[in-house]
């Protein structure tokens, strides 16, 4: 049977990786991004598996309506990927306008599309949320400061995914947290140390093999776990 996977920010960087890589494995793909119109790389990748929608996961209505205009598909895999970096100013710098915008996007948005669509998640056969956060967000990992706005939208939203793996246990869903690694997109920059590729490659391997026992974990893009 056909797997379908909804995936938000898909216009660039791991959001479009992911999207490419699942259609040419023959999923359905529903591809989201802010600007259907501007979105060249990932328009050119649309067929009858990959339909692009318009979502802003910061806008509470188009995420309703967009749940609405899937009400009666089964979505295996709820890809929640958009984020920002937000400001990176260091202690006394703080743009606290920014960190508002920063924890809507990385945080709250999240939670509102886990919310939107956990009936269809839950009526699929594969029933799993993932949620591409941070080794920055880890308090555990946190070694060298700094970051205030990022850290805590990655941290924020790793309590979010556990508490969803608990609530959503009894309805058969796994929730889990990634660390895609350090990638070079627009966001991790050119010298980081893995191909957006592998990095998609690696998570989809992983939650390929993602079974219920994962629930609540905060996994690197290898299956390795990262402490919270
Ligand atoms: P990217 O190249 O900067 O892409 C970010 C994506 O998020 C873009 O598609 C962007 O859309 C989308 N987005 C941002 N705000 C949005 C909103 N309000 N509504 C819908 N889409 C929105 O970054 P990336 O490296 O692919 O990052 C993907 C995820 O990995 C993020 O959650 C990031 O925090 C995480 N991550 C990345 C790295 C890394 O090294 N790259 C490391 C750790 C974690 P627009 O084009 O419209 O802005």
């Amino acid at each position: 049977m056909t797997s379908t996977i909804l995936i938000t920010g898909a216009n660039r960087g791991l959001g479009l990786q992911f999207a490419k890589q699942y259609a040419d494995d023959g999923w359905r793909v529903h591809a989201t991004c802010r600007d259907p119109d501007a979105a060249e790389a990932l328009n050119a990748a649309a067929s009858d598996r990959l339909t692009v929608h318009r979502l802003d996961i910061r806008d509470g209505a188009q995420v309703a309506a967009l749940a609405r205009a899937l009400a009666d598909e089964p979505i295996d895999v709820l890809l929640n990927n958009a984020g920002v970096i937000g400001d990176r100013g260091a202690f006394g710098a703080t743009d606290y306008a920014v960190w508002h915008e920063t924890l809507s996007t990385n945080t709250l948005a999240p939670m509102r599309m886990a919310e939107a669509f956990a009936d269809h998640v839950a009526a699929s056969a594969r029933k799993q949320m993932v949620f591409v956060s941070s080794r920055m967000g880890s308090i555990g990992d946190n070694g060298s400061g700094g970051d205030y706005v990022y850290r805590s939208s990655k941290a924020a939203l790793n309590a979010v995914v556990k508490s969803l793996s608990i609530d959503l246990a009894a309805r058969g869903v796994t929730a889990v947290a990634f660390h895609p690694g350090w990638v070079s997109t627009d966001m991790g920059g050119a010298s980081a140390t893995i191909a957006p590729a592998d990095s998609v490659g690696g998570m989809r391997a992983v939650i390929e093999r993602l079974t219920p026992a994962d629930n609540g974990r905060f996994l690197d893009y290898d299956g390795s776990e990262i402490p919270w």
